[in-house]
């Protein structure tokens, strides 16, 4: 069993080449680059409220970071630094070994340095803090959507909430198609590339933690705008597709939380180089609907027919 101290040494201080100073003293140092405005973002993970206490731990380590790294897309950021507060029942070395190297993949794929956090016992728990930079006047706020912007969103949406679904006994799936679902759940691939495309074409952006209805209404809120969505144009995996008959269908699409993609909105205009931005990326970008200048968010079928909303859940929306 470690100290507290060896217990720092051994997990979470590899180096940090792109800090001055990292893990091991009072503070870490940090050049920013100049000129560049410094983003940051907070998220906390409770075991039993954001993932299962028994949770593999090297997929925690990947998640707990990837979804603040999704806050850094979202923004347009590109990632620098990250710092780890983590709370733990009791040291067990084999876990820690695994969160930390899950913790560490997510990092080295997207270029993030861990340079210091915290370490306490109690119930297990995990903040992570991330730290981005993006160039002044080219962050993706949530307040610049204006009527006229195509909705736009990355990805397919509802696999994680069907995963979440299985888990928990509402649908059965074939080992394979849990596997793929599941991991769209538990390892999510944070949109970091094309936040940093959609820098100087985005008019607002953020990612879809919540599901897409609560997300896009924190948009709309923000920009004080409404918008359609056409429901036939929501992008679903294949695996998703063929649940269409199940009763949680659209509650998961439109509702279910967990997927990371990025929602956005844009000018008209910018079709053509955001479908470019797709196709270099290798990444599904879908029209969903349109920006409107009356407060709202309505979801309309083929035929043009409103869907209610409240019968998936969803009964925010300040207007
Ligand atoms: P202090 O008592 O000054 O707060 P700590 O003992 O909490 O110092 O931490 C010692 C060093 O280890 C600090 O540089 C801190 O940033 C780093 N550290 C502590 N916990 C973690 C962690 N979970 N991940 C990364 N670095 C950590
Ligand atoms: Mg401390």
């Amino acid at each position: 069993m470690s100290s507290e101290f060896d217990l720092i040494r051994q997990y979470f201080s590899r180096p940090a080449p792109d800090a001055i100073l990292g893990a091991g003293d009072d503070c870490a140092l940090l050049q920013v680059t100049p000129g560049m405005l410094l983003a940051v973002s907070t998220d906390t993970l409770v075991a039993g409220v954001h993932f299962f206490p028994d949770a593999d731990p090297a997929l925690l380590g990947w998640k707990s970071l990837a979804v603040n790294l999704s806050d850094l897309a979202a923004m347009g950021a590109t990632p620098r630094w990250a710092t780890l507060a983590i709370t733990l029942p009791e040291v067990d070395d084999e876990w820690l070994a695994a969160y930390a190297d899950g913790l560490y993949r997510c990092a080295a794929q997207h270029h993030i340095s861990l340079v210091g956090g915290d370490t306490t016992r109690g119930a297990l728990c995990m903040t992570l803090t991330v730290m981005g930079e993006v160039p002044p006047g080219a962050a993706l706020r949530r307040d610049g959507a204006q009527a006229g912007d195509t909705v736009w969103v990355s990805g397919c949406l509802g696999d994680a909430a069907f995963a979440l679904a299985a888990i928990q006994g509402h649908l059965n799936l074939s080992d394979t198609d849990f596997a793929t679902l599941s991991t769209r759940l538990h390892a999510p691939v944070p949109r970091v590339a094309l936040g940093l495309a959609l820098r100087q074409i985005a008019s607002s952006a953020i990612d879809l933690s919540d599901g897409l209805l609560a997300d896009l209404g924190h948009i709309l809120e923000r920009s004080q705008v409404g918008a359609e969505l056409d429901y036939t144009q929501l992008p679903v995996s294949e695996l998703v597709h063929d649940l269409a008959a199940h009763p949680a269908f659209d509650r998961c699409v439109l509702a279910g939380g967990d997927d990371y993609e990025l929602c956005f909105t844009a000018p008209a205009d910018k079709q053509d180089a955001i479908t470019a931005i797709g196709a270099s990326l290798g990444l599904r970008l879908t029209a969903i609907g349109q920006i409107s200048a009356e407060a709202g968010l309505r979801v309309t079928d083929g035929d043009g027919l409103a869907i209610a909303l409240d019968s998936v859940g969803y009964d925010h929306f300040a207007s």
